[in-house]
């Protein structure tokens, strides 16, 4: 029997995981490591390399070696957290005709998903070459942030490197299905999951089994990179105070500057001080010059501790929504790299007024849940588990004048259904348009076009006469799916979807067509 597994694709370090026995196993990598850096770069002759072998290309051919693409994914090119981004990574990006992102590396460009389906493929074979058998399911979490756009487009990575997607869970739900599979104990858990990308914080309810998210919020802006990014500024500024030279535009200083700030800060974790020793990092006429820089933990504590803050506000607000107060939580997790900084232990161990629940892996738990859920959906776990998540966002469509008006709200059980009649305004009135957003604000403009459907096809009727009953739903992987009716007529309405990001189906298809010829290719010579 092919074997399922789960996969937590993550913003710097990926994991899976499989059901041996009835017990959550990690599966190491091809160099046998239990996480996989995601990254993806590619050789001169744009032969991609992934995980380890990638991460070793990243200061001798940065512009060729992609990371952190799940911080892309989803996004459009445009959008203000992309212009914050946009100068920090040394690969190039353009915009797609849709406004999505493109990346260009190894002399062609990619769409993130494409780029995540490298990573997601070479997890899929360390799985088939540890198991010794074909894997074509899984399981994947994403952030329990991620709006619809990334999941859908985590959903079709996965497509293109031939998985079958079980189902998308949130990563803060799977680690507390592993931890509450593993101490079989019922209660209130915070989840806070601080990644290298995104922050996310779920508060939830295990009852015998079942495992009840009461509300979840996060940001998909804030994670380890910004704690990096705080260092490698400073680290920028200093050198222009001292030498009048901005090492910003340049590309393989950046990135040594980038990977000795994320390793002072790793280490920083485990001692009190270290040193940034970056010999050569510029040449000028008067010679080569070096960064050289001895720093504490305090200092980095005073660098960032506004990011950690900003984590807190977060959680306020996923308790409030729990209707919850602090002394109702009976433990916190935390998962996510970034909560081995002291500091981060510290202020939410100070907020929560409790210890966060030690004998953790922060980096594996994710995986262990995700393959849990896997087994479950194929009938083999063992004991009633049921997961019941909830949607991080309102849904809703825009109004007339603007406005956004709410059909589903946040934090709603999935799957969640609500259906809404529609008529027409004009006599005889063909086709009617509707435009669906997902988000809070009260202005339809400020949040997140998902797609605009059209009902077409009416029969001609005096206007107000046609009754379309059109029904939205957030399946259980927290992706929308629309269908609508004619309740004069009883027949299925026909509705041309255009979605406001993503990759069309043709488009999707022609990619996995191409990649499966790449794969052949690569077999036939021997490369694979
Ligand atoms: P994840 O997405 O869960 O793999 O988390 C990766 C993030 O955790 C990266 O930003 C890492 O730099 C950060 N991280 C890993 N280990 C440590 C550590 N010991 N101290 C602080 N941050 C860490």
């Amino acid at each position: 029997m092919a074997e399922v597994i789960g996969i937590d694709l993550g913003t710097t370090y990926s994991c899976l995981a499989y059901i041996n026995g009835q017990q959550p196993v990690v599966i190491p990598n091809l160099e046998g490591n239990n996480t996989t850096p995601s990254v993806v770069s590619f050789t001169a002759d744009g032969l991609p390399l992934v995980g380890l072998p990638a991460l070793r290309q990243a200061i001798t051919n940065p512009e060729n070696t992609v990371y952190s693409v799940k911080r892309l994914i989803g996004k459009k090119y445009n959008s203000p957290e992309m212009a914050q981004l946009r100068g920090k990574f040394p690969y190039r990006m353009t915009e797609a005709p849709n406004g999505d992102i493109l990346i260009e590396a190894g002399g062609r460009v990619y769409s993130p998903q494409e780029i995540s389906a490298l990573i997601l493929g070479y997890l899929k074979k360390c799985a088939e070459n540890y198991l010794g058998t074909e894997v074509s399911e899984a399981v994947i979490t994403v952030p329990a942030y991620f709006d619809d756009h990334q999941r859908q487009a985590t959903k079709d990575a996965a497509a293109i490197c031939g998985l079958k997607v079980l189902r998308i869970i949130n990563e803060p739900t799977a680690a507390s299905l592993a931890y509450g599979f593993d101490t079989r104990k019922n209660g209130r858990l915070a989840v806070y999951d601080l990644g290298g990308g995104t922050f996310d914080i779920t508060v939830l309810e295990i009852q015998d089994g079942i495992f009840h998210v009461l509300s979840t919020s996060g940001d998909t802006f804030l994670g380890g990179d910004d704690f990096d990014n705080r260092l490698l500024s400073w680290l920028l500024d200093e050198f222009k105070k001292e030498h009048g030279i901005d090492l910003s535009r340049d590309r393989f200083a950046l990135q040594r500057i980038k990977e000795a700030a994320e390793r002072a800060k790793r280490e920083l974790s485990f001692t009190p001080e270290t040193e940034i020793n970056l010999p050569f990092i510029c040449n000028t006429d008067r010679g080569s010059l070096h960064i050289q820089k001895r720093i504490n933990r305090s200092f980095l504590e005073n660098l960032t501790a506004d990011l950690v803050e900003r984590t807190l506000l977060i959680c306020e607000q996923a308790l409030k929504d729990a209707n919850l107060d602090i002394s109702r939580i009976d433990e916190v997790i935390l998962v996510g790299g970034q909560t081995r900084m002291p500091l981060v232990r510290q202020m939410v161990t100070d907020y929560f007024k409790k210890q966060p629940v030690a004998r953790i892996n922060p980096d594996e738990i994710v995986a262990m849940g995700a393959a849990l859920q896997a087994n479950i959906i194929k009938g083999q776990g063992q004991g009633l588990v049921l997961l019941l998540d909830v949607t991080p966002f309102s849904l809703g469509i825009e109004t007339e004048k603007g406005t956004f008006q709410k059909i589903i709200e946040r934090n709603t059980t999935i799957p969640a259904q609500k259906t809404m009649a529609f008529t027409t305004v004009e006599n005889n009135q063909r086709r009617v348009k509707i435009q669906v957003l997902q988000g809070e604000s009260p202005v339809a403009a400020d949040n997140k076009l998902l797609a605009t459907f059209d009902l077409v096809g009416i029969d001609p009727a005096p206007a107000g006469v046609p009754q379309i009953d059109v029904s939205f739903e957030i399946d259980a992987d927290g992706i929308l799916r629309v269908s609508a009716r004619d309740t004069t007529t009883g027949r299925e309405q026909k509705i041309e979807v255009k979605p406001a990001a993503g990759l069309l189906p043709e488009e999707l298809q022609e990619i996995i067509e191409r990649r499966q010829k790449e794969v052949k290719s690569r077999n036939e010579e021997g490369l694979l």
